[in-house]
């Protein structure tokens, strides 16, 4: 799939996903909105879907996504803190973080493959935090 291609699969995702959960589709001069964008967006969703991926495969008890995790030994449901998600996102920016001291002057030149795919991992954290919050909102 070109980017061209990605650009309009994106946007037409958009407008049908307004469409099928009531949003009002605010009809914006999509035209406007550079490829760069859309394959970002498309890097994190699929990292979103990596996280959920893992989450399946027991990797973890819990993704940023969810409010409640069952607890492993006892089997009762408890709500994710947000000091328990702050730790995760707080962990990504960490990432983020030691590639860029790494590449300070005396110790090396900038990843930018590493820093970018680390910057896609944190905004897919914030992502599913967002889809938490969301989902407790809703009635
Ligand atoms: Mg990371």
């Amino acid at each position: 799939m070109s980017d061209g291609e990605k650009h309009g699969f994106f946007i037409k995702a958009i407008d049908e996903r307004h469409f099928e959960i009531g949003v009002p589709v605010r009809r914006e001069p999509w035209s406007l909105i550079p490829e760069n964008f859309v394959r970002v967006f498309c890097n994190v969703l699929g990292e979103r879907v990596r996280q959920e991926e893992l989450l399946k495969a027991g990797k973890f008890n819990w993704s940023c996504a969810n409010v409640h995790y069952k607890r492993p030994l006892s089997g009762e449901m408890s709500t994710i803190a947000p000091e328990s998600k702050l730790a995760v996102l707080a962990e990504e920016i960490g990432e983020v973080s030691r590639i860029v001291c790494d590449s300070l002057p005396d110790e090396g030149v900038l990843d930018r493959k590493k820093l970018r795919e680390e910057l896609v991992q944190v905004a897919a954290v914030c992502v599913a935090w967002c889809e938490a919050l969301d989902a407790e909102a809703t009635p």
